[in-house]
């Protein structure tokens, strides 16, 4: 509560009182907030200490997800944590993806102070990604989010932005917004990029799923495919081997 990780007050939702702190001795919080009233407008309403914050609706306590959430801070291994905490590698997996979208959230909301980036002859790496909390066990995610981001090739800015869709209107107005008119800008070969000549861009594509190097243009995707090895290697130290299909996220992660 010092640290502002849990509320420090709850009113009732039915009468609109603060609710009282009570102590608990068969959970592991060891409170929930109570307000108990009798006679004409009786009730009896509990609500867990941990309602609305990073600890919410999990079993672990919360001394075990804040020393997950360290050890991953910490880039501890899953096997580690595993042995040390006692506790499932699904949960570990979980835990250390949700850490992984809280990055992804602070980069959405550095961007929004963010100077554009790019320039003439400065190349820039767009690229969409779907974003959600994923559980480890239920394969594959439906509400997620997209997120659109660009990198700037020779520094390490970058701009990442949560878009209703991949429309060609809603990625070329976002890149507009972000990257300077001019800049050489490279993207996949999805179709809504395709106006992106006629706003002033120098525009290439490169097929991820086909060539490291666009056989034509022989434009390349240095920065994004060399992040991706650093990453890559960064996890396989932590003995990480399912990247493929998180990989939005590890890369929030790695900036
Ligand atoms: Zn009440």
């Amino acid at each position: 509560m010092s640290m502002n990780m849990i509320a420090k007050e709850y009113v009732c939702p039915t009468c609109g009182e603060k609710m009282v702190l009570c102590e608990r001795d068969d959970i592991s919080d060891g409170y929930h907030w109570v307000c108990r009233q009798f006679g004409m407008n009786a009730h009896h309403v509990r609500r867990s200490a941990r309602k609305g914050s990073w600890f919410d609706e999990s079993k672990l306590s919360m001394p075990e997800i804040l020393m997950i959430t360290y050890l991953w801070a910490k880039k501890t291994s899953n096997e580690w944590i595993v042995d040390e905490l006692s506790v499932s590698k699904p949960t570990v997996v979980d835990w250390k993806s949700f850490c992984r979208e809280v990055c992804v959230d602070m980069l959405v909301n550095e961007s929004k102070e963010m100077e554009m980036l790019g320039g003439v002859g400065v190349v820039v790496e767009i690229d969409e990604s779907k974003f959600g909390k994923r559980k480890y066990n239920k394969g594959k995610q439906v509400n997620g989010k997209w997120v659109f981001g660009g990198v700037e090739r020779g520094s390490k800015r970058s701009f990442y932005c949560v878009v209703e869709d991949r429309t060609a209107e809603m990625l070329i107005e976002i890149t507009k917004k972000f990257v300077t008119p001019g800049s050489t800008v490279l993207s996949d070969c999805w179709g809504s990029y395709n106006g992106l000549t006629a706003e002033g861009y120098v525009h290439h594509t490169v097929n991820h799923s086909k060539n490291f190097k666009d056989p034509i243009t022989g434009v390349h995707t240095n920065g994004i495919e060399g992040t991706r090895g650093a990453i890559k290697a960064d996890f396989r130290k932590q003995g990480t081997r399912k990247v493929a299909g998180q990989f939005d996220t590890y890369l929030a992660e790695y900036m």
